[in-house]
C-alpha cells in the first residue's frame, strides 16, 4: 500500500528520492523546445531533456533517418562485422574532435563510455609493458555515470555510499569549487594552476609510475555546473604529459555543442588523450555513447606483439545501426542549423539572461558557460536542497522544466533556444524564487 502502487511494476531510477513524493511528470510528445504533458500542457524544456537534446526535440531530419534505417537494417554485430554507417559516423566524429583524436569506440551510454575509457587506459599501459600503471584519479563532485568504474572515480558521496567495495587503486583530486566560489565570478588564474598541482602531490605520494589515468569533466555538470578555473585544465594536461599519465575528459555533457563548440576540449583549448561522449551524440533520440581515442593510444594496441594485451571489450549494441543513423543525422542537424557556429553568440545572450537573476531572492551564486548554467541558492536552515527542489516544482507548474542539483537550479536548454525563451526561463525562475520561503 504505497502511493506508488499505480506505477508498479516499473522500478524507476532514484525512486527513494525523498524530495519528490509526487507522481512523476508524464510526457506524451515533444517538439522543438517543448514537451507536451499527459494533461495537454506545453512545457518549455530548459534542460534539453537531460543535457542531451541539443538541437531541440524531434528534428525532422533525425526522425526520418531513424525511420528509414529501422526499415532497412535492424541489427549487425560489431564483432568482426559491420555496416557502413558505423564507419561514416566514426569519421564524422573524428573530424569534429580535436586534432590527433581520431579513433572512435562505440558504446550505448555515457556510463559504458566511461568504463570503456578506464579499461582502455589500464590496458594501454599494460600493452606497452608498464603493468604497474593501474591507479585511476578522479575528482570530488564529479559524475561519471552509474557503472562500477564510473562510480569509483566519481565524487558524489551518496551515489557511492551503498555499493562498495568499488574499484581499488583510485584516488581523488579535490574539487576546484571551494576556492573558485567567489560569488558571480569564475575565479582567478592562479587558483587554477595551484589546484591542479594537487595532482603533483598525488604523484609524490604514489609515484607516477603507478598512475594510469586522470579523468575529469571539463565542466562539472551534475555536481552543479562548475566551470574550470582559468588554467586548471591546461595545468592538468601539462602534468599528465610530464608523468606519462593519460588524461580523460568526460564529455558526456560538454560534447556535441553544449559549450558552444563541437567538444568541450575544442571550446576550452585543451586536448586530452581520450574523450567520452554520449547524450548529444544522437541528440538524445537513440541511446549511444563512445570513446574517442588519440592515434597514439590506438597505435599502441596495434603495435603490440600477437600474444600481448588486446582490447577484449565491446557490447552487443556497439555501433547499432539505428544509433549510427541517428548520430549521423544529429551531426548533420547541428552543422546545417549552425548550432556549433552559433556557440559564442548564444553563450553571450545566455550569460546576459541568467545574470538577470542576480538580485532575485535566495540567489547566492550564478555560474554559466556555453549553454549551461546553475543558479545556486542559499539553503534553508536544516534542509539542504529543499528550497531549490520547491523552486523547481514552481517552475514546472508555470510551464518551464529545470533541474535541481543540491542547492542549485540547473539549466541546460537546447541550443535552439530563442532570446524570448531565455527571458521566459529567467522570469519563471524569478517568480518561483519570490514564491518559495
Ligand atoms: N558522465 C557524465 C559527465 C554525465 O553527465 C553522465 C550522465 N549524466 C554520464 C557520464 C553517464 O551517462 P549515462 O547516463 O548515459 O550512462
Amino acid at each position: 500500500g504505497s502511493a506508488n502502487d499505480s506505477l508498479q511494476p516499473y522500478w524507476m531510477p532514484f525512486t527513494a528520492n525523498r524530495l519528490f513524493k509526487s507522481k512523476p511528470r508524464m510526457f506524451v510528445a515533444a517538439e522543438g523546445m517543448h514537451y507536451v504533458t499527459d494533461d495537454g500542457r506545453r512545457i518549455l524544456d530548459a534542460m534539453a531533456g537531460l543535457w542531451c537534446v541539443n538541437a531541440g526535440h524531434n528534428p525532422p531530419r533525425i526522425v526520418r533517418a531513424i525511420q528509414e534505417q529501422a526499415a532497412r537494417l535492424d541489427f549487425v554485430s560489431s564483432f568482426q562485422m559491420g555496416h557502413p554507417l558505423a564507419f561514416q559516423l566514426a569519421e564524422r566524429i573524428a573530424e569534429l574532435a580535436p586534432a590527433g583524436l581520431d579513433r572512435v569506440f562505440f558504446t550505448n551510454s555515457g556510463s559504458e563510455a566511461v568504463d570503456t575509457a578506464l579499461k582502455i587506459a589500464r590496458a594501454y599501459h599494460k600493452v606497452r609493458g608498464d603493468a604497474n600503471r593501474i591507479k585511476l584519479i578522479g575528482r570530488a563532485k564529479a559524475y561519471h555515470g552509474m557503472g562500477f568504474g564510473g562510480l569509483s572515480v566519481a565524487g558524489i558521496p551518496r551515489h557511492r555510499r551503498d555499493f562498495g567495495p568499488l574499484l581499488g587503486d583510485v584516488d581523488h583530486l579535490p574539487h576546484t569549487h571551494d576556492l573558485t566560489h567567489n560569488a558571480f565570478s569564475r575565479g582567478q588564474p592562479a587558483w587554477g594552476a595551484h589546484l591542479a598541482d594537487e595532482l603533483e602531490a598525488i604523484v609524490q605520494i604514489h609515484d607516477a609510475s603507478t598512475i594510469a589515468a586522470v579523468i575529469v569533466e571539463p565542466v562539472t555538470g551534475s555536481g552543479g555546473v562548475l566551470p574550470p578555473p582559468v588554467g586548471y585544465l591546461e595545468r592538468l594536461r601539462e602534468l599528465c604529459t610530464r608523468y606519462g599519465i593519460l588524461l580523460i575528459f568526460d564529455e558526456v555533457i560538454s560534447g556535441f555543442g553544449r559549450l558552444g563548440a563541437p567538444f568541450g576540449s575544442t571550446a576550452l583549448g585543451v586536448t586530452p588523450d581520450l574523450i567520452t561522449c554520449a547524450k548529444g551524440m544522437t541528440n538524445g533520440a537513440v541511446p549511444m555513447g563512445g570513446v574517442i581515442a588519440s592515434s597514439a593510444v590506438y597505435d599502441a594496441f596495434m603495435a603490440a606483439p600477437e600474444a600481448a594485451v588486446e582490447l577484449m571489450h565491446g557490447y552487443t549494441y556497439s555501433g547499432h545501426p539505428l544509433a549510427c543513423a541517428a548520430g549521423l543525422a544529429a551531426i548533420d542537424t547541428y552543422e546545417q542549423e549552425g548550432l556549433f557556429a552559433r556557440g559564442p553568440q548564444i553563450s553571450a545572450t545566455w550569460e546576459a539572461a541568467v545574470h538577470q537573476l542576480k538580485g532575485a531572492p535566495h540567489v547566492r551564486d550564478i555560474r554559466n558557460i556555453g549553454v549551461l548554467a546553475a543558479i545556486e541558492l542559499t539553503p534553508r536552515e536544516g534542509a539542504p536542497g529543499a528550497r531549490a527542489a520547491e523552486a523547481v516544482e514552481h517552475c514546472f507548474a508555470a510551464g518551464v522544466l529545470v533541474r535541481v542539483a543540491g542547492d542549485n537550479l540547473v539549466l541546460s536548454p537546447p541550443l535552439t533556444i530563442s532570446p524570448d525563451q531565455m527571458t521566459q526561463v529567467v522570469e519563471t525562475i524569478d517568480a518561483a524564487l519570490r514564491t518559495v520561503a
